[in-house]
């Protein structure tokens, strides 16, 4: 049967995808083999060159619907009309004529979550740093820490052919997810081809993605100079997929340059803001000299002074909060009420899958469960006056509209309006871990998990359909992830051993 076009139409019979589910020609067409076929068929990204396409109209029907957005509401059965890339309506009973109708009795249909600063160029060498630290701080417990392992060691041995498989294979997974946008925090722009790689791994994930800008180390470098090059080459419109951030990280000499460029070419600028990499004092004297702007992105901003932190709010600077890996590798505490009180805009990044999962559902839950934990706890201290408790409905916002305003792309996604580009999620509320439904917003944040990812849809077109991913052979991707691996941990001289 035919979700797409009727549930009740069988599949060779439905008018847009007939083509999709016909089987290769030759075969012999058992129910299984037929079903196998279709399957592979519609992996060989059929389907996505249909939706998302001029003119092509799809109504997303009888979801419970969240649209993040106050002024449009959500709906306990409510339907999202997509024509080409954009949303045309949203409401509790729309007529769309001869649209394609997506069934999504049973579904949480919701706007994409936004990934803030993702560094997917380590997706290869997941869960390598799952105990260690960010920072060498001279304590014995040292011994592994992120910035010599990763940045000093690994990352110093990329060709770029290793970027651009890191950053497909980290980016589908996401996609996978329900993840439909990320910045991407590329420090691996040891050369111009390092750069030409990340864009690329991006570009083929196909989602909505932010190229950040960050360093390279090699010698001849075109960082931070080939961002003029990089903005004319690839992001002379800031209209596309994919859009472009600049790195300006103030523990690097010269930073100065980088936030100039930044400005030159009308780009936000992102930067890792930690005490722990004893970027306190130059921060506080930035914080005097008056230069954060509303283009500021501003990554963990630990442990940083009350003066820096009101520059930074009075300029209207965002801040992206990490909040597991904060609290796993030493950052510092996420200062997500520090945030909340000076009224910022506060969004949600994975950060660095050597050590935590990109997976959003986790992020929700660190930032809900943290805010409260420290809330609750100075309720019991008898303290007369005790912040708000977080909603699960604010933490989705957090997830996915605050990012979009991070990344100035909210005039283009971040939540389900009219005019806004159509990066959707259908979320399965009949699965077992979420039935019965009650909540919707708390079934997303205290029950959900990536497997409860049914359909994602991004710009209009359909990425991953009931709970399989289109598009791309994952399997032959995944081999090359490893061979990429291998290689590197073997130019690092590091043994590959499971339990070290
Ligand atoms: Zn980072």
């Amino acid at each position: 049967m035919c979700n797409l076009c009727r549930p009740t139409t069988p599949l060779s019979l439905c008018p847009t995808f007939g083509q999709i589910f016909r089987a290769p020609a030759g075969e012999t067409s058992s129910g299984a083999q037929a079903a196998a076929a279709a399957r592979t068929n519609v992996t060989a990204a059929s389907m996505p060159q249909l939706s998302g396409q001029k003119g092509v109209r799809i109504l997303i029907k009888g979801g419970v619907v969240m649209s993040v957005d106050p002024d449009v509401g959500n709906f306990a059965k409510g339907d999202v009309l997509i024509e080409g890339d954009r949303i045309v309506a949203v409401g509790a009973n729309i007529e769309a004529g001869d649209a394609h109708v997506i069934d999504a009795a049973g579904k949480i249909v919701m706007p994409g979550f936004i990934d803030t600063h993702h560094h997917q160029f380590e997706t290869g060498l997941r869960s390598s740093l799952s105990d260690a630290i960010v920072v060498n701080d001279g304590r014995p417990e040292n011994a592994l820490n992120y910035y010599e392992a990763m940045l000093l060691g690994f990352s110093q041995h990329y060709r770029p052919e290793d970027v651009y498989i890191n950053e497909l294979y980290g980016g589908l997974a996401q996609l996978d997810a329900g993840v439909t946008t990320v910045m991407d925090v590329s420090q691996i722009h040891h050369s111009a081809d390092h750069s030409e790689a990340a864009i690329e791994g991006l570009r083929d994930a196909g989602r909505r993605g932010v190229f950040g800008y960050f360093e390279g180390w090699w010698e001849g470098k075109e960082h931070p100079g080939g961002a003029r090059r990089i903005r004319k080459e690839h992001f002379s419109s800031d209209d596309g997929l994919l859009t472009m951030v600049m790195g300006g990280e103030i523990y690097i000499e010269g930073y100065e340059e980088m936030w100039a460029i930044g400005r030159e070419l009308d780009l936000p600028i992102a930067l890792h803001v930690v005490t722990t990499f004893g970027m306190t004092p130059t921060f506080d004297e930035l914080a005097k000299k008056g230069v954060f702007g509303p283009d500021n992105i501003f990554i963990h901003m630990t442990g940083m002074t009350d003066d820096a932190w009101k520059a930074a709010a009075d300029a209207g600077a965002h801040v992206s909060l990490s909040v597991p890996i904060e609290m796993h590798m030493r950052h510092g505490a996420p200062p997500v009420q520090k945030a909340l009180d000076l009224g910022m805009s506060v969004s949600l990044p994975s950060d660095v899958e050597c050590t935590m999962s990109a997976d959003f559902f986790t992020q929700m839950r660190a930032l809900i469960t943290l805010q409260r934990m420290h809330a609750n706890e100075t309720a019991l201290s008898g303290a007369e006056e005790f912040p708000p408790l977080m909603s699960c409905a604010q933490a989705i916002r957090h997830a996915t509209i605050e990012g979009a305003k991070g990344l100035r792309l909210d005039h283009r996604t971040g939540s389900l309006t009219p005019g806004k580009e159509a990066d959707i999620i259908l979320l399965d509320a009949e699965a077992i871990n979420v039935a019965p439904l009650n909540h919707a917003p708390g079934a997303v944040v205290t029950l959900m998990d990536r497997t409860n990812v049914d359909t994602v849809m991004v710009a209009g077109k359909i990425r991953k359909w009931r709970g399989q991913l289109l598009g791309h052979d994952v399997d032959k991707l995944r081999r090359e992830l490893e061979q990429s691996r291998d290689y590197i941990f073997e130019k690092a001289d590091v043994q590959h051993d499971l339990f070290a």
